[in-house]
């Protein structure tokens, strides 16, 4: 059996996926997929590999959140003051 972490950088190397989407490929809670994303982004640096973020965007406004460095997704906007907001996903390139 490829462990938890093995699991989330197959689907990552093949595909974007926010942490939502991988919580329900490999069986874990949301916020646990947030710690392996931080395991995992340390260890592919280690190989030349990287974990790209695709920033969280607000659905009303359209703001960017690219400057958050942060996997986890944003409470609310802080222009409009939404709370709609795609979440962030993940690549590995
Ligand atoms: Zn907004």
């Amino acid at each position: 059996m490829p462990t938890i972490r093995q699991q989330i950088i197959e689907l990552l190397a093949d595909r974007q996926m926010d942490a939502r989407e991988l919580s329900g490929a490999v069986g874990v809670k949301e916020k646990e997929v947030y710690e392996h994303l931080a395991h995992i982004a340390r260890s592919l640096a280690a190989r030349g590999n990287k974990l790209t973020i695709r920033a969280s965007e607000c659905l009303k406004c359209g703001y960017v959140f690219k400057d958050r460095r942060r996997f986890t997704r944003p409470g609310r906007c802080p222009r409009c003051r939404e709370s709609h907001l795609i979440n962030p996903s993940f690549k590995i390139t």
